[in-house]
């Protein structure tokens, strides 16, 4: 089946709502809510209603930014860690790239919770671990509000049950792990995977 790629301006017939009746359509660009109202798929190509401007028709080709916005607009990690953790993670970053932006912290985070859920990382080893650096009780925290996907925010909470640990205390084990592995160059098996990922911004 050879699916047609619309565009802006492509006329269409549609049922329109409320018109209640088949009306003449337009594609246009839009920010559409979603159904639930949690949200909005923004800039994406929708059938409008000639009459009234309601939203009559979404093409095939919308579908995949309206699913990636949904992603995207779906849950966050939130974490307030000690300060030096959030100073080990960013030596990291410098480590693996020196231009690498504020972003990267975030992600170099979520892709050790990957390889964590996904067996390559062992939550038992991790937490034998001694961190290789000391934090006093009462140190200034610093917030991490990391927006993930759905996906891997259950992997993230599953990791957390099966550990019984806080998600605090499972993010900073992965800290210690990253400064081990990275800065303190113990382990540069993810080095190249994670060079190419802060390349890619
Ligand atoms: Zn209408």
């Amino acid at each position: 089946m050879r699916i047609q790629i619309l565009s802006d301006g492509d006329k269409g017939q549609a049922i329109c709502e409320s018109c209640a009746r088949v009306v003449a359509s337009t594609y246009r660009y839009r920010n559409v809510p979603f159904s639930d109202g949690k949200g909005i798929a923004s800039n994406i190509l929708v059938g409008v209603c000639d009459q009234c401007e309601t939203v009559v028709a979404i093409p095939a080709q919308s579908t995949p930014a309206i699913k990636r916005d949904r992603r995207v607009a779906s849950q966050s990690i939130e974490a307030a860690l000690p300060a030096p953790y959030v100073d080990a993670l960013d030596l990291a970053c410098f480590t693996i790239d020196p231009n690498s932006t504020a972003e990267f912290r975030k992600k170099l985070l979520l892709f050790y919770v990957h390889k964590l859920a996904s067996g390559e990382l062992d939550m038992a080893v991790l937490r034998a671990r001694e961190p290789s650096f000391a934090v006093k009780t009462g140190t200034v925290k610093r917030r991490l509000s990391m927006k993930v996907s759905a996906y891997l925010a259950d992997e993230f909470s599953r990791l957390v049950s099966d550990a019984s640990m806080s998600r605090t205390d499972l993010l900073k084990s992965l800290v210690v792990e990253i400064k081990r592995q990275i800065v303190d160059g113990e382990d540069v098996s993810m080095l190249g995977e994670l060079r190419t990922l802060a390349c890619l911004g």
